[in-house]
């Protein structure tokens, strides 16, 4: 973490709480922040509900005025027509999503996305105004053959080839074996592939760019590990699944600062 990012806490529900489910768990947060002053300048919290829930968490957010972030959790390559099933960016955009995940490992082997499908994706989202948080990472078969860094450098290298200085995105580093696993990677190997995928933004797009764009570890992220996890110098947030579905365990990640002096 760095004092030039401002850290960005996410949670990714995935196919988790339908639309009133999201109303209850939206509200609870908020309360829970709210009552522990927490300050959203100082560290930024961004929901990623299931398309279906994206207009009632729109709603409640404008009506009351919160301070939380939101975004969908995949988008289309394709602005507008004859694509069954699919979400433009600009639809998204409508709903006042900041952000879209894109190239999270399970669209990528679940649903067997390329490289090119997420850097059209990620083209797509930031054609539309959003903000893409582009998910990276290897798993443990990669590791066998590869160095940590490896899959990962070369999965953003694809991601950022349409991307130019001045574009805003976020890296989210999550190695596969680290997702749900229960063991998250440690600090240090946590650092280690943050800071080549920093560099990675410095060789494909430039230093400004790579200074100010915030790097995310997902992967197994509880109340226990965050704090180690954010002493990283070159993480500044976390992409939290599980732990994201229960208000009380995802308030006190966004509040880590609590739990130690920075
Ligand atoms: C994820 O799937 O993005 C993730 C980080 O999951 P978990 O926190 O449950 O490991």
């Amino acid at each position: 973490m760095s004092d030039a990012r401002t850290p960005l806490i996410a949670g990714n529900w995935k196919m988790n709480l339908d639309h009133l489910q999201a109303i209850a768990f939206v509200q609870k947060l908020a309360w829970t922040l709210k009552d522990a002053n927490h300050d959203f300048d100082d560290v930024e919290v961004a929901v990623f509900p299931p398309f279906t829930d994206l207009r009632s968490v729109q709603t409640l957010i404008q009506a009351d005025r919160l301070e939380l972030k939101f975004g969908g959790q995949d988008v289309s390559t394709h602005a507008l027509g004859a694509f069954t099933g699919e979400i433009s960016g600009h639809f998204l955009k409508q709903l006042d999503c900041s952000y879209v995940i894109v190239g999270h490992s399970e669209r990528r082997y679940r649903h067997v996305e390329s490289d090119e499908t997420i850097a059209a994706k990620a083209k797509a989202a930031r054609d539309s105004g959003l903000v893409p948080l582009i998910c990276v990472g290897e798993t443990a078969k990669d590791l066998e053959r590869h160095e940590p860094s490896a899959v990962p450098a070369s999965q953003l290298r694809g991601a950022l080839i349409d991307f130019k200085p001045g574009d805003e995105f976020v890296v989210a580093y999550e190695p596969v074996w680290a997702i749900g696993a229960g063991a998250a990677a440690t600090p240090d190997q946590a650092q280690n592939v943050a800071s080549v995928l920093r560099r990675v933004v410095a060789q494909m797009i430039d230093e400004e760019t790579a200074a100010k764009t915030r790097i995310l570890y997902g992967g197994s992220v509880k109340p226990d590990n965050i704090v180690g996890i954010m002493k990283c110098p070159d993480v500044d947030g976390v992409l939290v699944g599980g732990a994201s579905l229960d208000v009380e365990t995802f308030a006190s990640i966004v509040r880590y600062k609590k739990h130690a002096t920075f």
